[in-house]
């Protein structure tokens, strides 16, 4: 499963990709283009980074389900190795 958001720079507008798990409402990161420092506000204007905050939260939110389903199923006990 891909657990990616793509995040638009506001500095140079070019799109970088960063974990689920780090995109959150009051994060900062490092464009891997220009390496300009992006404030991840979910009151921002920019729209491109309303999307990433929301659609991070989609991505953990179908994580924290599989975690449970999983616990429920009993996989989450099983050992590694066979
Ligand atoms: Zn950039």
């Amino acid at each position: 499963m891909d657990d990616k958001v793509k995040i638009r720079c506001p500095g140079c507008t070019r799109v970088f990709r960063e974990k689920a798990g780090r995109v959150r409402d009051g994060v900062q990161l490092n464009c891997s283009n220009c390496n300009k420092l992006v404030t991840l506000n979910r009151d921002t204007e920019d729209p491109f980074i309303r999307r990433a905050l929301k659609a991070a939260k989609e991505i953990r939110t179908l994580e924290e389900a599989q975690v449970h389903a999983a616990v429920y199923s009993g996989a989450a006990s099983r050992t590694k190795s066979a």
